[in-house]
């Protein structure tokens, strides 16, 4: 078995290491394949092969696309692609773009509950202008004492229906699996058992992703439970998909899984980078 970690985020979206921080954790943790797979970015890809290299790790260039489908948020991990590829870095910076505009009415939604400069709060944390996100947010609420911890902000401010949260549309799926697929990669479905989809919609969706040209799916991620794990594993078989595997780590303080540190992949299934063998470096 390969300890392969692809899935998680650095100071370039919304991680707090840096990518050769991260390089050296994953490194000390065992990790022998990694993927830096920030959000909607992939400006951080040349610095994480470059640390790959480094510490003796092989290294997939990767990233995590945010995606409208049926009204809800569905992330596609995008693996092994040429990150010079112009249409795939246009389609990013276009995804990229109203995150600005959202995260002022996101203040002005807190403004409204007594929560004051949340706007600026969030932005003391943000590495990378382009990319301020909801876990900025949650971080400063945190520093500022609203809330003990992230998931706290997320449960009570930033998700469907309260005060901090605005409806925003990202990229359509076919367009993330296109720009993905055209640029030599692998489009995977991150952490299925997040989202609130229902049985139908759930089905749609793979179904739609496998149309698409998608060929992967996340069965073993921090997010996942055993039985969530099980589940998709099925899933995969069921839909022909193979298997990724990523602990989604995001920071020492506040992800439960650390790079590295998960379940192996079940057996039967076909590993995502036995596709990728070719794009390995
Ligand atoms: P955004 O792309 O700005 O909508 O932010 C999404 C990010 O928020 C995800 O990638 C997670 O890092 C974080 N997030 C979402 N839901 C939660 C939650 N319930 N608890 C903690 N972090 C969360
Ligand atoms: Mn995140
Ligand atoms: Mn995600
Ligand atoms: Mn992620």
């Amino acid at each position: 078995m390969l300890n392969a970690d692809l899935h998680c985020h650095s100071t370039v979206s919304d991680g707090t290491l840096s990518p050769e921080a991260l390089a050296e954790r994953a490194k000390a943790n065992g990790v022998e394949l990694w993927a830096l797979t920030d959000h909607d970015e992939i400006g951080g890809q040349q610095r994480a092969l470059e640390a790959a290299r480094a510490v003796g790790m092989k290294y997939l260039t990767g990233t995590e696309i945010s995606v409208t489908f049926a009204n809800q948020t569905v992330h596609i991990v995008g693996l092994g692609f040429d990150h010079h590829n112009t249409a795939l870095v246009e389609g990013l910076r276009r995804t990229r773009g109203g995150r600005g505009e959202r995260a002022q009415e996101m203040s002005e939604g807190l403004a409204k509950v007594g929560i004051q400069g949340a706007y600026e709060g969030a932005l003391k944390y943000v590495g990378n202008p382009e990319l301020i996100s909801r876990t900025h947010f949650a971080r400063f609420l945190v520093e500022a004492g609203v809330c003990k911890d992230t998931p706290e902000v997320f449960r009570k401010y930033l998700t469907e229906g309260k005060p901090g949260f605005v409806p925003h549309r990202w990229a359509r799926l076919q367009d993330a699996v296109k720009w993905i697929n055209d640029a030599g990669g692998v489009a995977v479905i991150a952490h299925p058992a997040r989202y609130g989809f229902t049985p139908n919609e759930e089905y749609a969706l793979f179904t739609e992703f496998k149309a698409h040209g998608g060929r992967g799916v996340e069965v073993v991620t921090g997010s996942h439970s055993t039985q969530e794990a099980a589940r998709y594993a099925e899933t995969a078989l069921e839909f022909g998909l193979a298997a990724s595997r990523g602990s989604d780590f995001h920071s020492p303080d506040e992800s439960h899984t650390d790079l590295g540190a998960l379940p192996w992949l079940p057996g039967q299934l076909t590993p995502v980078w036995e596709l990728l063998a070719d794009r390995i470096q």
